[in-house]
Protein backbone atom coordinates (compact mmCIF):
# COMPACT_ATOMS: atom_id res chain seq x y z
CA UNK A 1 0.00 0.00 0.00
CA UNK A 2 1.44 3.37 -0.75
CA UNK A 3 1.88 6.09 1.90
CA UNK A 4 0.62 9.43 1.96
CA UNK A 5 3.07 11.74 -0.13
CA UNK A 6 4.02 15.42 1.27
CA UNK A 7 6.65 17.66 0.28
CA UNK A 8 8.64 20.85 1.13
CA UNK A 9 9.34 22.96 -2.36
CA UNK A 10 11.99 25.84 -2.43
CA UNK A 11 15.07 27.13 -3.86
CA UNK A 12 17.36 26.08 -2.46
CA UNK A 13 16.28 23.61 -0.58
CA UNK A 14 18.52 20.84 0.00
CA UNK A 15 19.90 22.06 3.45
CA UNK A 16 16.10 21.86 4.69
CA UNK A 17 15.49 20.45 7.79
CA UNK A 18 11.40 20.16 7.17
CA UNK A 19 11.63 16.43 6.12
CA UNK A 20 13.77 15.40 9.45
CA UNK A 21 10.98 16.74 11.49
CA UNK A 22 7.69 15.46 9.73
CA UNK A 23 9.29 12.07 10.16
CA UNK A 24 9.51 12.84 13.45
CA UNK A 25 5.97 14.36 13.89
CA UNK A 26 4.95 11.02 11.72
CA UNK A 27 6.96 8.74 14.39
CA UNK A 28 4.97 10.17 17.03
CA UNK A 29 1.64 9.80 15.56
CA UNK A 30 1.83 6.59 14.54
CA UNK A 31 1.33 7.43 11.00
CA UNK A 32 2.93 6.37 7.81
CA UNK A 33 3.67 8.92 5.29
CA UNK A 34 6.60 10.21 3.17
CA UNK A 35 8.24 13.67 2.92
CA UNK A 36 10.62 15.10 0.69
CA UNK A 37 12.56 18.13 -0.30
CA UNK A 38 12.08 19.06 -4.21
CA UNK A 39 14.22 22.20 -5.59
CA UNK A 40 11.55 24.13 -7.46
CA UNK A 41 12.84 27.40 -9.17
CA UNK A 42 10.01 29.83 -9.53
CA UNK A 43 9.52 29.87 -13.23
CA UNK A 44 8.80 25.90 -13.04
CA UNK A 45 6.06 25.80 -10.02
CA UNK A 46 3.07 26.13 -11.41
CA UNK A 47 4.15 22.68 -13.76
CA UNK A 48 5.95 21.05 -10.70
CA UNK A 49 2.85 21.74 -8.05
CA UNK A 50 -0.08 20.55 -10.44
CA UNK A 51 1.73 17.33 -10.73
CA UNK A 52 2.71 16.62 -7.14
CA UNK A 53 -1.10 17.00 -6.62
CA UNK A 54 -1.99 15.58 -10.24
CA UNK A 55 0.06 12.03 -8.97
CA UNK A 56 -1.13 11.52 -5.43
CA UNK A 57 0.38 14.76 -3.50
CA UNK A 58 -1.44 14.92 -0.35
CA UNK A 59 -0.08 18.50 0.99
CA UNK A 60 2.77 20.69 0.38
CA UNK A 61 5.37 23.12 2.13
CA UNK A 62 6.29 26.13 0.28
CA UNK A 63 9.58 28.34 1.01
CA UNK A 64 11.53 31.04 -0.21
CA UNK A 65 11.15 32.14 -3.12
CA UNK A 66 7.97 30.45 -3.66
CA UNK A 67 5.22 31.34 -0.82
CA UNK A 68 3.41 34.24 -3.19
CA UNK A 69 2.96 31.78 -5.81
CA UNK A 70 1.80 29.53 -3.46
CA UNK A 71 -0.64 31.84 -2.43
CA UNK A 72 -1.63 32.62 -6.02
CA UNK A 73 -1.77 29.04 -6.75
CA UNK A 74 -4.44 28.08 -4.14
CA UNK A 75 -8.12 27.78 -4.62
CA UNK A 76 -9.16 28.92 -1.13
CA UNK A 77 -7.42 30.71 1.77
CA UNK A 78 -7.92 31.07 5.48
CA UNK A 79 -8.15 34.61 6.93
CA UNK A 80 -4.43 34.30 7.99
CA UNK A 81 -3.53 33.58 4.48
CA UNK A 82 -4.90 36.46 2.96
CA UNK A 83 -3.51 38.71 5.01
CA UNK A 84 -0.39 37.73 4.55
CA UNK A 85 -0.36 37.10 0.76
CA UNK A 86 1.71 34.35 1.46
CA UNK A 87 1.45 30.81 2.07
CA UNK A 88 3.82 28.36 3.09
CA UNK A 89 1.11 24.92 3.11
CA UNK A 90 -1.37 23.80 1.06
CA UNK A 91 -3.42 21.06 1.31
CA UNK A 92 -5.54 18.92 -1.02
CA UNK A 93 -8.90 19.00 0.42
CA UNK A 94 -11.54 16.32 -0.12
CA UNK A 95 -13.39 17.56 -2.94
CA UNK A 96 -9.60 18.03 -4.64
CA UNK A 97 -9.55 21.60 -4.34
CA UNK A 98 -6.32 23.04 -2.89
CA UNK A 99 -6.31 24.59 0.47
CA UNK A 100 -3.48 27.34 1.23
CA UNK A 101 -2.47 28.71 4.71
CA UNK A 102 0.36 30.74 6.22
CA UNK A 103 1.65 28.98 9.45
CA UNK A 104 4.69 31.02 10.11
CA UNK A 105 3.06 33.26 12.29
CA UNK A 106 1.45 30.83 14.32
CA UNK A 107 4.61 29.14 14.45
CA UNK A 108 6.68 31.97 15.39
CA UNK A 109 3.95 33.35 18.13
CA UNK A 110 3.74 30.32 19.86
CA UNK A 111 7.48 29.45 20.18
CA UNK A 112 7.31 33.02 21.94
CA UNK A 113 4.70 32.60 24.16
CA UNK A 114 4.54 28.80 25.15
CA UNK A 115 8.30 27.61 24.33
CA UNK A 116 9.75 31.04 25.98
CA UNK A 117 7.27 32.72 28.02
CA UNK A 118 7.73 35.78 26.40
CA UNK A 119 5.30 38.67 26.93
CA UNK A 120 3.54 40.00 23.98
CA UNK A 121 0.74 41.46 25.11
CA UNK A 122 1.63 45.62 25.63
CA UNK A 123 5.28 45.38 24.14
CA UNK A 124 7.12 47.29 21.82
CA UNK A 125 8.16 45.10 19.01
CA UNK A 126 10.56 46.26 16.42
CA UNK A 127 10.57 43.33 13.19
CA UNK A 128 13.95 44.27 11.31
CA UNK A 129 12.89 43.27 7.40
CA UNK A 130 10.53 43.24 5.19
CA UNK A 131 10.30 40.72 3.32
CA UNK A 132 8.17 37.45 2.54
CA UNK A 133 8.67 36.20 6.11
CA UNK A 134 7.51 39.70 7.60
CA UNK A 135 4.25 39.42 5.77
CA UNK A 136 3.85 36.27 7.24
CA UNK A 137 4.36 37.77 11.26
CA UNK A 138 2.38 40.62 11.37
CA UNK A 139 -0.86 40.02 11.92
CA UNK A 140 0.11 37.01 14.16
CA UNK A 141 1.73 39.59 16.55
CA UNK A 142 -0.51 42.38 16.33
CA UNK A 143 -3.34 40.19 17.18
CA UNK A 144 -1.43 39.55 20.37
CA UNK A 145 -2.12 43.49 21.66
CA UNK A 146 1.00 44.55 21.18
CA UNK A 147 1.89 48.03 22.16
CA UNK A 148 3.57 49.14 18.98
CA UNK A 149 4.73 46.77 16.35
CA UNK A 150 7.55 48.78 14.13
CA UNK A 151 9.36 47.47 10.77
CA UNK A 152 12.92 48.42 9.64
CA UNK A 153 14.05 47.84 5.98
CA UNK A 154 17.07 48.61 4.27
CA UNK A 155 14.78 49.31 1.59
CA UNK A 156 12.57 51.52 3.28
CA UNK A 157 9.70 51.40 1.00
CA UNK A 158 8.98 47.96 1.12
CA UNK A 159 8.86 48.61 5.17
CA UNK A 160 6.32 51.73 4.40
CA UNK A 161 3.99 49.51 2.36
CA UNK A 162 3.14 46.54 4.49
CA UNK A 163 2.69 49.20 7.76
CA UNK A 164 0.29 50.78 5.02
CA UNK A 165 -1.33 47.07 4.21
CA UNK A 166 -1.80 46.70 7.89
CA UNK A 167 -2.38 49.36 9.55
CA UNK A 168 -6.34 48.76 10.38
CA UNK A 169 -5.19 45.76 12.45
CA UNK A 170 -2.80 47.67 15.10
CA UNK A 171 -0.70 50.65 15.89
CA UNK A 172 2.24 50.20 13.17
CA UNK A 173 4.89 52.20 11.65
CA UNK A 174 7.93 52.31 9.58
CA UNK A 175 10.59 53.57 8.74
CA UNK A 176 15.02 52.96 7.79
CA UNK A 177 17.55 51.64 10.04
CA UNK A 178 18.86 55.04 10.66
CA UNK A 179 15.32 56.06 11.78
CA UNK A 180 15.54 53.50 15.20
CA UNK A 181 18.13 56.44 16.48
CA UNK A 182 16.54 56.68 20.14
CA UNK A 183 14.19 54.32 20.07
CA UNK A 184 13.79 51.60 22.49
CA UNK A 185 11.68 48.10 21.84
CA UNK A 186 10.79 45.40 24.22
CA UNK A 187 11.59 42.23 20.91
CA UNK A 188 13.78 42.76 18.27
CA UNK A 189 12.80 40.09 15.58
CA UNK A 190 15.25 39.93 12.68
CA UNK A 191 13.18 38.57 9.74
CA UNK A 192 16.29 40.34 7.08
CA UNK A 193 18.23 37.23 5.67
CA UNK A 194 21.36 39.11 6.44
CA UNK A 195 22.08 36.46 8.93
CA UNK A 196 22.32 33.66 6.03
CA UNK A 197 25.57 35.46 4.51
CA UNK A 198 27.04 36.33 8.38
CA UNK A 199 25.77 39.86 8.18
CA UNK A 200 24.11 42.16 10.48
CA UNK A 201 21.77 45.11 9.72
CA UNK A 202 23.51 48.52 11.03
CA UNK A 203 21.76 48.39 14.59
CA UNK A 204 21.92 51.79 17.00
CA UNK A 205 23.02 51.58 20.31
CA UNK A 206 20.32 51.25 23.07
CA UNK A 207 17.75 50.18 20.77
CA UNK A 208 16.99 46.65 23.00
CA UNK A 209 15.09 47.92 25.90
CA UNK A 210 16.33 46.48 29.92
CA UNK A 211 15.57 43.06 30.01
CA UNK A 212 14.04 42.75 26.12
CA UNK A 213 14.67 39.58 23.73
CA UNK A 214 16.35 39.38 20.66
CA UNK A 215 14.85 36.19 18.31
CA UNK A 216 16.75 35.54 14.56
CA UNK A 217 13.88 33.89 12.36
CA UNK A 218 17.05 32.61 11.01
CA UNK A 219 19.12 29.53 12.84
CA UNK A 220 22.04 27.90 12.24
CA UNK A 221 24.09 25.20 14.20
CA UNK A 222 26.53 28.71 15.25
CA UNK A 223 24.73 31.35 16.51
CA UNK A 224 23.60 33.57 13.97
CA UNK A 225 25.53 37.28 14.00
CA UNK A 226 22.02 38.67 15.50
CA UNK A 227 21.87 36.41 18.04
CA UNK A 228 25.77 37.44 19.34
CA UNK A 229 24.52 40.86 18.63
CA UNK A 230 21.72 40.01 21.14
CA UNK A 231 24.12 38.53 23.90
CA UNK A 232 26.22 41.45 23.85
CA UNK A 233 23.15 44.04 24.34
CA UNK A 234 22.65 41.95 27.82
CA UNK A 235 19.57 40.22 25.84
CA UNK A 236 17.38 38.99 28.68
CA UNK A 237 17.13 36.15 25.99
CA UNK A 238 18.52 36.11 22.59
CA UNK A 239 17.04 33.31 20.51
CA UNK A 240 17.04 31.75 17.18
CA UNK A 241 14.34 30.51 14.67
CA UNK A 242 14.68 26.73 15.12
CA UNK A 243 11.65 26.29 17.44
CA UNK A 244 9.36 28.47 15.56
CA UNK A 245 10.52 26.56 12.25
CA UNK A 246 9.20 22.96 14.57
CA UNK A 247 5.93 25.18 15.37
CA UNK A 248 5.21 26.21 11.82
CA UNK A 249 5.53 22.56 10.69
CA UNK A 250 3.72 21.34 13.66
CA UNK A 251 0.75 23.57 12.38
CA UNK A 252 0.98 22.29 8.92
CA UNK A 253 1.07 18.76 10.41
CA UNK A 254 -2.19 19.64 12.09
CA UNK A 255 -3.52 20.86 9.13
CA UNK A 256 -2.91 17.58 6.90
CA UNK A 257 -2.66 14.99 9.32
CA UNK A 258 -5.48 16.08 12.00
CA UNK A 259 -3.11 15.32 15.16
CA UNK A 260 -0.98 18.23 17.03
CA UNK A 261 2.65 16.72 17.32
CA UNK A 262 4.21 17.29 20.66
CA UNK A 263 6.91 19.73 19.45
CA UNK A 264 9.13 19.42 22.78
CA UNK A 265 11.27 16.62 21.95
CA UNK A 266 11.61 17.41 18.66
CA UNK A 267 12.95 20.98 19.60
CA UNK A 268 14.98 19.11 21.88
CA UNK A 269 16.41 16.27 19.71
CA UNK A 270 17.31 19.06 17.42
CA UNK A 271 18.75 21.47 19.96
CA UNK A 272 21.02 18.37 20.79
CA UNK A 273 21.89 17.44 17.41
CA UNK A 274 23.22 20.64 16.53
CA UNK A 275 25.30 21.27 19.95
CA UNK A 276 26.90 18.07 19.15
CA UNK A 277 28.05 19.54 15.49
CA UNK A 278 29.57 22.31 17.07
CA UNK A 279 31.17 20.84 20.02
P1 LIG B 1 13.03 37.62 1.77
O1 LIG B 1 14.06 37.35 0.76
O2 LIG B 1 11.60 37.70 1.38
O3 LIG B 1 13.36 39.03 2.51
C1 LIG B 1 14.67 39.29 2.94
C2 LIG B 1 14.69 40.56 3.79
O4 LIG B 1 16.02 40.70 4.31
C3 LIG B 1 14.41 41.84 3.01
O5 LIG B 1 13.71 42.73 3.85
C4 LIG B 1 15.82 42.37 2.71
O6 LIG B 1 15.89 43.78 2.57
C5 LIG B 1 16.53 41.98 3.98
N1 LIG B 1 18.00 41.84 3.85
C6 LIG B 1 18.66 40.91 3.13
N2 LIG B 1 19.99 41.06 3.29
C7 LIG B 1 20.16 42.10 4.15
C8 LIG B 1 21.31 42.73 4.72
N3 LIG B 1 22.54 42.32 4.44
N4 LIG B 1 21.12 43.78 5.57
C9 LIG B 1 19.89 44.19 5.86
N5 LIG B 1 18.74 43.64 5.34
C10 LIG B 1 18.90 42.61 4.50
O7 LIG B 1 13.26 36.51 2.90
P2 LIG B 1 12.18 35.95 3.94
O8 LIG B 1 11.42 37.10 4.47
O9 LIG B 1 11.42 34.83 3.36
O10 LIG B 1 13.12 35.31 5.08
C11 LIG B 1 13.81 36.15 5.98
C12 LIG B 1 14.53 35.30 7.03
O11 LIG B 1 13.58 34.60 7.82
C13 LIG B 1 15.46 34.24 6.43
O12 LIG B 1 16.62 34.19 7.23
C14 LIG B 1 14.66 32.95 6.58
O13 LIG B 1 15.50 31.82 6.68
C15 LIG B 1 13.93 33.22 7.89
N6 LIG B 1 12.69 32.42 8.04
C16 LIG B 1 12.63 31.54 9.09
C17 LIG B 1 11.50 30.80 9.31
C18 LIG B 1 11.46 29.85 10.46
O14 LIG B 1 10.53 29.01 10.51
N7 LIG B 1 12.39 29.94 11.40
C19 LIG B 1 10.31 30.91 8.44
C20 LIG B 1 10.47 31.91 7.39
C21 LIG B 1 11.64 32.62 7.20
P3 LIG B 1 15.52 44.50 1.17
O15 LIG B 1 14.03 44.56 1.12
O16 LIG B 1 16.15 45.83 1.29
O17 LIG B 1 16.11 43.64 0.09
Amino acid sequence: MSVDRYAVFGHPIKHSKSPRIHSLFAEQAGQALSYSAIEVPAKHFQKVVTAFFANGGKGLNCTVPLKELAWAFADRLTERAKLSKAVNTLKLEADGSILGDNTDGCGLVTDLISNHDIVLSNSRVLILGAGGATRGIIAPLLEQGLQTLTIANRTVEKACGLAAEFQDIGAISAGSFADLQDQQFDLILNATSASLTGQLPPLPEDLLAANGVCYDLAYGNEPTPFVRWGLEQQAAKSLDGLGMLVEQAAEAFFIWRGVRPDTHPVINLLNSERSSKTS
